[in-house]
């Protein structure tokens, strides 16, 4: 069976004071109770340091919203992988819906990406998803199967990679995807994988749903049979949300 992965993805949100007591106030809960899932919080790029050190010691792993495809070199503004590790990061999301289409990022760069992030002892969390066109136009199977095809990398095995299936239509849209619409994809997903990575690793890989994912509705979407967490935008700002998301697994 496939341990959950609950992650926040705090987007560019928060400054230190309220970065710290976020992650603070989770690792503190995870302290004396033991939820039945791994706890993941991304912090903006500001507040990895700051982030890491508080929750150092803790159960609650950190990691990066994104990373750069190389190690190092002449790229302004951009952040390694190893520069991630270089902190604490365990894991980098890579190809999120915002940074296809806030950076042009392709299937191409969002593989990239991941294989970097291996390379540096990351788990990389694959975001893939369709948008509301897409959808509408009887597209969504064939487009998740696409971005999986185009934007996993060589490697790729269940420990250290993660997919998140995000449909664009539900992402801070309060519109979530119902249980059948969520599990449809996530099957079609992971039958994908079979055959891009066979049947033991793909019956091993987590597939994570995000979009609009809260308190009141988690509990039915974790429970769907090929829903192995989920990846939390606005739910994850506050303890009490993400916390109560945790306990639903
Ligand atoms: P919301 O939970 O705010 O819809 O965001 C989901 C998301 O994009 C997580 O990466």
């Amino acid at each position: 069976t496939r341990r959950k992965l609950i992650a926040g993805n705090w987007k560019m949100n928060g400054l230190k004071a309220d970065g710290i007591a976020l992650a603070k106030g989770i690792a503190d809960k995870l302290a004396s109770a033991s939820p039945d899932c791994d706890l993941l919080v991304c912090p903006p790029f500001t507040l990895i340091a700051p982030v890491a050190d508080a929750v150092a010691g803790s159960r609650l792993a950190v990691g990066g919203q994104d990373c750069h495809a190389k190690t190092s070199g002449a790229h302004t503004g951009d952040t390694s992988p190893a520069m991630l590790a270089d902190l604490g990061c365990k894991y980098a999301i890579v190809g999120h819906s915002e940074r296809r289409t806030d950076h042009a990022e392709t299937d191409s760069v969002v593989k990239a990406k991941a294989a970097a992030a291996l390379a540096a002892g990351l788990v990389a969390i694959v975001c893939i998803g369709e948008t509301l066109a897409q959808r509408d136009a009887g597209q969504t199977i064939e487009v998740n199967r696409s971005q999986i095809n185009g934007s996993l990398p060589e490697g790729a095995n269940a420990a250290n990679t993660v997919i998140a299936y995000e449909p664009v239509w539900a992402i801070g849209t309060g519109r979530v995807a119902t249980p059948a619409q969520a599990q449809e994809v996530h099957a079609a997903i992971r039958a994908e994988l079979v055959k891009l990575i066979g049947a033991a690793e793909a019956g091993k890989m987590r597939i994570l749903y995000g979009g609009s994912m809260k308190p009141d509705n988690a509990r039915e979407l974790l429970a769907l049979p090929d829903v192995d967490g989920g990846l939390i935008g606005g739910a994850a700002l506050k303890v009490a949300d993400f916390w109560a998301i945790a306990e639903s697994c």
